[in-house]
């Protein structure tokens, strides 16, 4: 293993791999899919699981030292937990997390964390089972109140709830989603809502600042800022007074975190992604299957250094062509 570290242009380390396991999901979010799903990546076009090991190995060669399995939702791709077990053979990589909408977590989670899972993100907007199915489009709020429960149980730390917050759908339940921090070692992170083509109309009307949520919230008790859990994340944490967890919000709008960008995204059909928002990607998929070594794989990853940009410039009511369902910041 190799320990010279990737740094970009702008002098940020890259630590941190986003690896996007699959397209598909089964729920249909209002913000992120349409109701009839996206036109699907054909089987071939995916990334086997000893494919993205072998990207893994590159990437560790070069520094990285996080991965976070993504979507889609991760977990309709089958054994997962086979994944992480082979990421966490790779020399280097030292933490291994899970964003996912939970729907399918009790299950799996045992032979997750027998693999190696140490963190996880779960997504809920809603803990009223009439909205949940209005946001999701699918049921399930049961499924992923038992999964947030057993990840805790399972001791997996943080356990990390990312919740949308939209106007008119669920701003309302702001201080429900607070008060779960006050006993719980739980830290609930809300997120703006940004624009991706399917949901531009929704941005645009539901679209609330992070600065609204937390004078909202802190409007009965004051919130105080702390440093928040481990993890690379792009929130800022502030907590009740002696509350066992956390509030976190994450700003891709109203606050520009971009200085502190750790990270790139492999897509599901091995693209490096150097931004959220953007063009800005490079093919690890054709050279891999063209027998490209690890080394080969690892030169790829630093000329990607010289083109990740040095910011999005996202606004209010407009979609970046590269925003789709399954490249996202909420892990
Ligand atoms: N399916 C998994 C899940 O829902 O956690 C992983 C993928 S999902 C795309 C990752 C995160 O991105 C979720 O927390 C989701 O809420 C968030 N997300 C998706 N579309 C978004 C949007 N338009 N605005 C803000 N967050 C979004
Ligand atoms: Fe699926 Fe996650 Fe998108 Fe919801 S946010 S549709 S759960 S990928």
């Amino acid at each position: 293993m190799n320990a010279i570290s990737l740094v970009d242009g702008f002098n940020r380390p890259i630590t941190y791999l986003r690896v996007s396991v699959t397209d598909k999901c089964n729920l249909r979010c209002i913000y992120c899919m349409p109701e009839g799903g996206l036109p699907w990546l054909h089987r071939d076009e995916i990334l086997s699981y000893e494919e993205i090991a072998s990207i893994v190995a590159a990437a560790s060669s070069v520094g990285v030292r996080t991965i976070r399995l993504t979507g889609g939702e991760p977990l309709v791709r089958r054994n997962l937990s086979r994944l992480v077990a082979a990421i966490a053979d790779v020399p280097g990589i030292d933490d291994i997390a899970l964003s996912t909408n939970g729907l399918l977590l009790e299950e799996q989670l045992p032979g997750l964390v027998a693999a190696g899972l140490r963190r996880i993100n779960l997504s809920l907007d809603t803990l009223r089972d009439d909205r949940f199915e209005a946001i999701a489009r699918r049921p399930g709020l049961d499924a992923v109140l038992r999964a947030i429960d057993a990840a805790i149980a399972a001791g997996l730390t943080p356990v990390k709830i990312n919740c949308v917050v939209m106007r008119g759908k669920n701003d309302d339940e702001l201080a429900a989603f607070a008060e779960l921090t006050r006993s719980r070692p739980i830290y609930v992170r809300f997120i703006e809502l940004m624009p991706v083509h399917e949901n531009l109309g929704l941005q645009r009307d539901a679209y609330i600042a992070a600065g609204e949520m937390l004078e909202r919230i802190a409007v009965t008790e004051e919130l105080h800022p702390v440093t928040g859990p481990p993890g690379n994340g792009p929130a800022r944490y502030y907590a009740f007074a002696g509350a066992a967890g956390a509030i976190g919000v994450i700003t891709p709008l109203s606050h520009d975190y971009c200085e502190r960008c750790n990270r790139v995204r492999l897509t599901a059909d091995g693209r490096l992604r150097l931004c959220l928002f953007g063009d800005h990607s490079l093919d690890l998929r054709s050279p891999l299957r063209n027998g490209a070594s690890t080394e080969q794989l690892a030169e790829i990853f630093r000329t990607a250094m010289l083109i990740k940009p040095e910011r999005h410039h996202l606004r209010l009511g407009e979609a970046s062509s590269a925003m789709r369902a399954f490249s996202e910041i909420g892990g």
